[in-house]
C-alpha cells in the first residue's frame, strides 16, 4: 500500500453528513478521501425542498424526531440551529427564514448550499472521488476500502455516511446498510418516510391537486393516536403534503398488519363545529349546499362532501334537519380515509429504521461494535419531519463525528 492510497479518514457518501464531516475533519488537519459513487456531490441536497433546499429548522428539537430522538437530542447540543445558521453564513451561503421556521438559502436554489459546501470542502484539502462506489470495507489494523473499480484505500477511521435508500434517482441505495452489516451493525428494517400514502377510497381523485389545511389523525396500531396539523395535498391515488408526510413513517410501521385508518380534520381551529354550522345557515338560510359551502371549502371538496353525505342538491339549508347538520360537521371534522400502502421508495423523501442506534456512541456517533467507524445521517434510525429536519441531523451528524475523532 503507497501513501497516496492512505488516509486519516475514508468517508463513503458525498451528501450532506459526509460534506460537512469531511470538510470539518480536513479543517482539523486530517488528510481525507471523500468517496462518492455518483458524477457529482451533494446530489439529494440539490434536489431538496423542491430545488430550494430547507436547510434548517428555526425550532429544531429533539421531539421532531423519531426512531432514536435521544441519538438527535445528543447531535443537536454540538450543532444547534444557530451553529448551523452560523457555519452556512461562514461558507458565504446568505438565507431567508419563511414560515414555521424554515430556512432557505437567499438565492432560492439548492446549488447555493451544495456548491458552498463542495468548495469549502476543496479549499480545506478534501480529496472528493466521484463515480467511486465503496462496495466493500474491512477492519484489520487499519480500514481498507474496496471500490467497484477494484483500487482499494486504506483509513485510520472509516465513517459510513450513504444515505438511505430513499429516492434512488438521485443517489438512494441499500449500499449502506451492506457495508454497516458488514461491520458487525444491525438494522431497523428501513421503510420509506415523508412519503405519500396510497387510500382505498377512489374518490379522492376528484380531489385530484386540492390543497387544504388539515389537522391528520392516525390510528397505526392499537392504542395508538397520531396527528399532525399542516398543508394536504390531494392526489389521483390519495394523499400527499406535510400534514400526511410526517406521519407516513409510523403508518408504514403499522401497514404490514393491515390498512391504517385516518381521518381529515378540514376546520381544526373551530372545536363546535356543530355549532358553527348552526350560526352559518342561520345566515344564509335560503342558499343550497354549495351556495352554502362557497367561501368555506374549496368547490371540489363541497362537492365531494355533497355527495358523500348525501345532501339534497337543490334544498336551501334552512331545511336541514339537526342529523343532517351533525352528520355534515362529523364529516368536515373526521373525513374517513383508510390507507393501503406507502408510495414507493422512488418517492420517498427519507426513510425510518437504519442502522439500530443502540450500537452507536450518542455523543461521538462512533460504532460501539466497530471502534474508529462513524455512522451518520439518514443511515442510522433516526427521521425528522418535514421543514428540515433531516438536512439539520445530517449536517450535524457531520459536525459532531469530526469533532469527536481524536486529534492528529
Ligand atoms: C426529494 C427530496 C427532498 C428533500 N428535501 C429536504 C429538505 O428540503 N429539507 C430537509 O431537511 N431534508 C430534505 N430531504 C432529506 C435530506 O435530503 C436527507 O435526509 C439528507 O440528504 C440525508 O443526508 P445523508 O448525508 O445521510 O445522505 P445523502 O445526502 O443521501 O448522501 C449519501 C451519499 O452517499 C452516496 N453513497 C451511498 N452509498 C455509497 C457507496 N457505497 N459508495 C460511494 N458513495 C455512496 C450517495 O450517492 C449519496 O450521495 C429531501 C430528500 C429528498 C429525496
Amino acid at each position: 500500500m503507497n501513501d497516496s492510497s492512505s488516509y486519516d479518514v475514508i468517508i463513503i457518501g458525498a451528501g450532506a453528513s459526509g460534506l460537512m464531516c469531511a470538510l470539518q475533519c480536513a479543517r482539523r488537519k486530517k488528510r481525507v478521501l471523500l468517496l462518492e459513487k455518483e458524477h457529482q456531490a451533494g446530489r439529494k441536497i440539490l434536489v431538496s425542498g423542491n430545488g430550494r433546499c430547507n436547510l434548517t429548522n428555526a425550532y429544531v428539537s429533539a421531539s421532531d424526531y423519531r426512531g432514536a430522538p435521544e441519538l438527535a437530542e445528543a447531535v443537536l447540543k454540538y450543532f444547534s440551529f444557530q451553529n448551523c445558521l452560523d457555519f452556512f453564513h461562514a461558507l458565504g451561503v446568505l438565507t431567508v427564514q419563511e414560515g414555521q421556521g424554515r430556512i432557505f438559502p437567499r438565492t432560492g436554489k439548492s446549488t447555493a448550499v451544495a456548491e458552498a459546501l463542495r468548495l469549502a470542502c476543496a479549499e480545506a484539502g478534501v480529496e472528493l472521488k466521484t463515480d467511486s462506489e465503496a462496495v466493500k470495507v474491512e477492519k484489520k489494523k487499519l480500514f481498507r476500502v474496496k471500490l467497484q473499480t477494484g483500487e482499494t484505500f486504506v483509513s485510520k477511521y472509516l465513517v459510513l455516511a450513504c444515505g438511505s435508500k430513499a429516492y434512488p434517482q438521485v443517489g438512494g441505495t441499500e449500499s449502506g446498510y451492506r457495508l454497516a452489516s458488514a461491520l458487525g451493525h444491525h438494522l431497523v428494517p428501513p421503510t420509506p418516510a415523508l412519503v405519500a400514502l396510497n387510500v382505498r377510497e377512489k374518490a379522492v381523485a376528484r380531489l385530484q391537486g386540492v390543497r387544504a389545511q388539515v389537522r391528520a389523525t392516525v390510528w397505526p396500531g392499537t392504542h395508538r393516536v397520531l396527528q399532525n396539523e399542516g398543508e394536504v395535498l390531494f392526489t389521483a391515488y390519495g394523499l400527499s403534503g406535510p400534514a400526511v408526510l410526517n406521519l407516513s413513517g409510523p403508518i408504514g410501521k403499522a401497514l404490514p398488519e393491515g390498512p391504517v385508518p385516518l381521518t381529515l380534520d378540514f376546520f381544526p381551529e373551530i372545536a363546535n363545529k356543530e355549532e358553527f354550522l348552526k350560526e352559518r345557515v342561520a345566515c344564509f338560510p335560503s342558499r343550497t349546499a354549495k351556495e352554502f359551502f362557497a367561501g368555506l371549502l374549496h368547490e371540489n371538496i363541497a362537492n365531494l362532501l355533497i355527495d358523500f353525505t348525501g345532501l339534497k342538491k337543490a334544498l336551501p339549508v334552512a331545511a336541514w334537519t339537526e342529523n343532517t347538520r351533525k352528520t355534515v360537521s362529523k364529516t368536515l371534522g373526521a373525513w374517513p380515509f383508510t390507507v393501503t400502502a406507502l408510495r414507493p421508495w422512488t418517492e420517498a423523501m427519507a426513510a425510518a429504521g437504519g442502522v439500530n442506534c443502540a450500537e452507536i456512541n450518542y455523543n461521538t456517533l462512533e460504532s460501539l461494535r466497530c471502534p474508529g467507524l462513524y455512522i451518520l445521517g439518514e443511515l442510522l434510525n433516526v427521521d425528522g419531519r418535514s421543514g428540515g429536519f433531516n438536512l439539520h441531523f445530517a449536517w450535524g451528524c457531520g459536525y459532531t463525528a469530526a469533532r469527536a475523532m481524536p486529534e492528529e
